[in-house]
């Protein structure tokens, strides 16, 4: 078995036991294998090895390496989307995980609607308040995404966040727990276009407790891939 199969059974197994652990089912969880900077040969590894849906940061490094590999599978963009680039989105991505103010809702839904299509996305929320961090502030959450429900031709389907980097992935609990409250309470106001089923959290350092805090997708790069090259 190659390396990147046996990481992602490694993987596979431990998300197995968190979901179990958590009394969560399986099928609730999807695993996002994020393959930044892992050329398209290591992606086929891990597509041979059962991996469904892929992870990428930056348009101009995905779009080639979609464009060889195909839609086959899912590509999920998890980066932070400048509003020129959002012209890209369509032809490459399933879902966006990453939408961090109103205005680049406006440019997604205009394009969107443009096309004739809806467009699957989540906002990212800076739980932890970094000021290194994109996401929305999370008492700016709620009236944000009243505000993008307005606009044409978009599916707002969940939140996601990032922990602050720890060696103890504890640490990322707290976070993971205030992004899910935020969920519900979003939720049981029942705003047209917003579901907020979704909860994207957690990486190779902290998965299984964001899936024992409510994880729906989970975005896991070196856990399965090995350490990146530092840039
Ligand atoms: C790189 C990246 C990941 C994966 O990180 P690992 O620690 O390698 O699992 C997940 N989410 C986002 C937003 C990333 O940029």
């Amino acid at each position: 078995m190659s390396t990147i199969a046996e990481n992602l059974k490694i993987v596979g197994e431990r998300i197995e036991k968190a979901a179990i652990r958590s009394g969560r089912s399986l099928e609730e969880i999807q695993l996002v294998a994020v393959t930044k900077t892992v050329e398209p040969a290591r992606i086929r590894e891990a597509i041979d090895a059962g991996a469904t849906a892929f992870g990428e940061n930056w348009i101009q490094e995905a779009k080639p390496k979609i464009e060889e590999i195909g839609r086959g599978v899912e590509w999920h963009f998890i980066g932070h989307l400048q509003s020129n680039k959002v012209k890209f989105i369509f032809d490459l991505f399933d879902l966006i995980h990453s939408v961090d103010s109103l205005s680049l809702a406006q440019e997604i839904g205009k394009r969107a609607k443009a096309r004739g299509m809806t467009a699957d996305l989540l906002i990212q929320v800076n739980v932890s308040r970094e000021l290194t961090k994109e996401g929305l502030d999370l008492e700016e959450v709620f009236p944000t995404i009243e505000a993008m429900a307005a606009l044409p031709s978009l599916r707002i389907k969940g939140l996601m966040t990032i922990a602050p980097l720890s060696y103890n992935s504890e640490d990322s609990r707290p976070y993971f727990r205030s992004l899910r409250e935020l969920a519900l309470k979003i939720k049981s106001e029942k705003i047209d276009g917003v579901s907020m089923d979704e909860l994207s959290m957690g990486m190779s350092g902290d998965f299984e407790v964001a899936i024992e805090e409510g994880a729906t997708l989970v975005r896991v790069g070196s856990a399965i891939f090995g350490e990146r090259p530092h840039k």
